[in-house]
């Protein structure tokens, strides 16, 4: 914990660098902000634990092969939700862009991007619709491979409420059905928007761009 702490510091100082750290900047603002967030010691004592598997209980009752469950990770992360307080959540995802996953959360923290929360789908029994309503952030979901990057954990989907799936044709409805995108909300993405550039940045694909929908709450990488 202290380390965890200490590396919490570590990457606010580092933050701060490039700017005045003002104490007038209000903590539990949600708004959309370039300037880096800074916490406050009470914030991080304070940090609300939304998941806490070991990965044994993050996969169990997953039907992937052995092949693709040694290729994962769970990964701890910190985020801002909607409450205005900080989350400590997990993602389980392919250890190849775990250490990406970590950096873009780092990112959305300093600059305040609101996740709601970050839990495996196992919390869901594996139901991509129930976790898509609850707003729940996640990476790996074993299904068909070949359509699919988050049957190897390669993909991850953020905030699919503030973010759905809306077809391009056919009158079909948003995923999550409770979607509603408003692009004044925090939360919610939008081209050119920070997140979206810092994601690119890394080398991940976003849905947006999908030939048949905009899925935008779905990021990916290839290998
Ligand atoms: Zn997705």
């Amino acid at each position: 914990m202290r380390k965890y702490v200490y590396n919490l510091y570590l990457i606010v100082i580092v933050l701060c660098i490039p700017v005045s750290c003002s104490d007038s900047k209000k903590q539990k603002s949600v708004k959309v902000s370039q300037e880096p967030l800074v916490l406050k010691k009470h914030s991080i004592e304070d940090t609300l634990i939304d998941s806490r598997y070991t990965f044994e209980e993050a996969v169990a009752g997953s039907r992937a092969p052995q092949h693709i469950i040694d290729r994962l990770e769970l990964i701890d992360v910190t985020y801002l939700s909607v409450d205005g307080k900080i989350h400590k959540g997990q993602v389980l995802a392919n250890r190849e862009i775990a250490e990406d996953l970590v950096y873009l959360f780092d990112f959305m923290l300093a600059r305040q991007f609101v996740v709601e929360k970050v839990i495996p789908i196992v919390k869901y029994n594996w139901n991509d619709s129930l976790s898509m309503a609850d707003n729940n952030t996640y990476s790996f979901c074993y299904r068909n491979p070949t359509y699919s990057k988050h049957a190897i954990g390669m993909a991850i989907d953020i905030n699919p409420r503030f973010n759905p799936l809306r077809w391009k044709s056919g009158n079909l409805p948003n995923e999550p059905q409770n979607g509603i995108r408003d692009t004044t909300l925090n939360g919610t993405f939008y081209p050119g928007h920070p997140v979206v550039d810092e994601f690119a940045n890394r080398g991940f694909r976003w849905g947006h761009t999908f030939s048949k929908y905009y899925d935008d709450h779905h990021f990916e990488k290839n290998k």
